[in-house]
């Protein structure tokens, strides 16, 4: 039946309550059975489960009657951290509405209006939606007239609901219905399909998340990927049940998948077009902008050994998340690794994860760090992501850094703590308003640097994990910085070396001095351990020898013997330090750089 296909995402601030809408749907239109079925069912991750929060876009395939005929929707439930807006940018191509949902007690949020935008821009159909009203706090006049403003549009087409209950659900399939364009099925067409995702499954190949947007495909079929010119078969075609369920044909206006049977994870790219073999030559569909790191650390395997099963790991975990970059990287003490890019401090952190996770590789992770711009004294702009790269203080003229907004939702109970955490960051508190009487919204503006190494640990623990936080980048900005360097035994140690705010670096230079003192392990020389920036020592601490008693086996009187002894030892001493060698166990790097 032509005309009955609807594809379309439901966008939202984190939190707004995109998956437990999804969940309805999924029950509503009996997708998945009642015994089967559980919260945020679509978040099918771990760690999505444990953290609370959607990652990854997740499709899903829906058959609705309505008004006498049998729909299709085709949904993708997308992440609502501003950390995987990449996901979101790329489901958007993949439909033609979107379902705007707003938290009656939260109102419209910086991501609501990122995503609005994304939204619009693909010219999409929108239709806004107000979610938990069954909670007592919640301003629906409020939000509905933010939504009329914002769009333009008369109050009654905004759906009010409660995802949790389910009250008027169903009134919000239907307007997708009603207001989504269907799906155009040019099935006559040569076969243009876009790639908006991946995974690699070691029978299947390459399993390419496809949207049909002209002619169809078949299992068997020969297929041709446009930008990567690789040649494959479809070995299996299907659609998502959330799971992989396969049908042997997939047509245009339909969201599903194509198993490439291509092994290497390079071979298939997000934004590529897949095609036939005999139609090789059709236009490639238009893809998607690159994404844009801003977030930077390196990953070495804690066993050396591991490197290319590191290297294997991260190839294919690209393929399920093409917004983080990574260069092969060596280091004297640590071997081989990579470096990465990142949309996002939570971006890294979950990455990290699933690669000791899915792929049970243990990391030495850097400490991460963000680009600096750094002008140099011919006016030359560099842009630097490694404190390796920092050219000497001399050669700088100045230098810019990113900063962002900071968005913190917490209980008021916490307020004061997280108040005070906030003292401590750079920058300055722009805004604090009500969500409610139980919650507040804090917004503040800081460098970026300040937040990516452990800042949202730490307000996890000040808040008993109740808090949230959310930051998105709003320019650059002037910056007096400056590189702390590590020296031991008089040696630079540049995986220590980073970049800090000049008024930092004493006490980061002594900390981390002290810290080192404690971690290395014991040499029979003494050894200096030195923190310097802009060419200045500005801390020091020495390990001491440690004491071996060479003689301790020869006991009685030989004094000569004795003597000797203690000569060798001392000269060998004296070599060692010359030598200055202080070998530096993989588990001391991992110990600073989480500290
Ligand atoms: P997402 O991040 O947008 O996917 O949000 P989730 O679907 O994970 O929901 C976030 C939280 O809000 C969860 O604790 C849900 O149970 C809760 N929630 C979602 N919808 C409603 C609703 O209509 N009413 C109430 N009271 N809670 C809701
Ligand atoms: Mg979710």
């Amino acid at each position: 039946m032509a005309g009955n296909i609807r594809n379309f995402v439901i966008i939202a601030h984190v939190d707004h309550g995109k998956s437990t809408l999804a969940d309805r749907f999924l029950e509503l239109t009996g997708a998945v059975e009642k015994r089967h079925m559980k919260e945020q069912f679509l978040d099918q991750m771990d760690l999505e489960r444990e953290k609370g929060i959607t990652i990854k876009l997740q499709p899903i395939r829906l058959r609705y009657a309505f008004g006498g005929k049998e729909y299709q929707l085709n949904l993708i439930d997308t992440p609502g951290h501003a950390d995987f807006s990449y996901e979101v940018s790329r489901s958007l191509a993949a439909v033609e509405g979107a379902i705007l949902l707003v938290d009656a007690t939260k109102g419209v949020q910086a991501q609501t209006l990122a995503n609005l935008k994304l939204a619009k821009e693909e010219g999409l159909a929108i239709i806004p939606v107000i979610n938990k009203i069954d909670l007592a706090s919640a301003r629906v006049e409020e939000v509905t007239q933010s939504f009329v403003d914002l769009l333009k549009i008369d109050e009654s087409e905004i759906l009010r609901i409660s995802a949790k209950t389910g009250q008027n659900v169903e009134n919000v399939l239907q307007a997708v219905i009603a207001r989504t364009p269907a799906a155009k099925e040019e099935v006559d067409k040569s076969l243009r399909a876009l790639v908006f995702d991946s995974h690699f499954d070691s029978f299947k190949g390459v399993v390419a998340y496809v949207r049909v947007q002209e002619g169809s495909v078949r299992v068997n079929d020969d297929l041709f990927l446009k930008a990567s010119r690789e040649r494959g078969v479809a070995k299996e075609v299907g659609h998502f049940s959330p799971k992989e369920v396969s049908d042997g044909e997939l047509k245009a206006g339909q969201i599903g998948y194509i198993a490439t049977g291509l092994k290497e994870p390079g071979m298939v790219r997000i934004g590529d077009t897949i095609t036939l073999a005999q139609t090789a030559e059709v236009e490639p569909l238009q893809g998607y902008a690159p994404s844009k790191p801003v977030v930077f650390m390196s990953f070495y395997p804690q066993n050396p050994q591991d490197f290319d099963a590191l290297k294997d790991a991260i190839s294919k975990l690209k393929l399920n998340d093409p917004s983080f970059e990574y260069e092969p990287e060596s280091h004297e003490a640590l071997g081989r690794g990579f470096r990465c890019g990142f949309l996002g401090v939570l971006h890294s952190e979950i990455i990290s994860e699933r690669l000791q996770r899915e792929y049970a590789i243990s990391l030495v992770i850097s400490r991460p760090s963000v680009e600096f711009k750094v002008t140099d004294l011919k006016g030359r702009e560099m842009s630097i992501k490694t404190a390796a790269a920092w050219p000497q203080g001399h050669q700088i003229q100045s230098v810019k850094e990113p900063w962002v907004w900071l968005e913190i939702v917490t209980p008021t109970s916490y307020f004061s703590q997280v108040v005070q955490l906030l003292a401590q960051l750079e920058g300055q508190q722009l805004d604090t308003t009500n969500l409610g009487v139980h919650a507040l919204s804090l917004m503040y503006e800081t460098p970026l640097r300040e937040i990516v190494i452990d800042f949202y640990d730490k307000l996890k623990s000040a808040t008993q994990g109740m808090a949230s936080m959310d930051y998105q980048i709003i320019d650059w900005r002037p910056a007096n910085l400056v590189k702390l360097e590590i020296l031991i035994a008089g040696k630079k140690e540049e995986a220590f070396s980073q970049i800090i705010s000049r008024e930092k670096a004493f006490r980061e230079g002594k900390a981390i001095t002290e810290k080192l003192k404690e971690l290395l392990p014991a040499q029979q020389f003494a050894v200096p351990i030195q923190a310097v920036a802009d060419g200045k020592i500005i801390a020091r601490e020495t390990m001491r020898a440690q004491r071996r008693d060479v003689t301790a086996p020869l006991y009685g009187g030989d004094v000569t013997r004795k003597r000797k002894l203690l000569e060798k030892q001392k000269k060998g001493k004296k070599e060692l330090a010359e030598k200055g060698r202080v070998n530096i166990p993989s588990k001391v790097f991992l110990d600073v750089f989480r500290s």
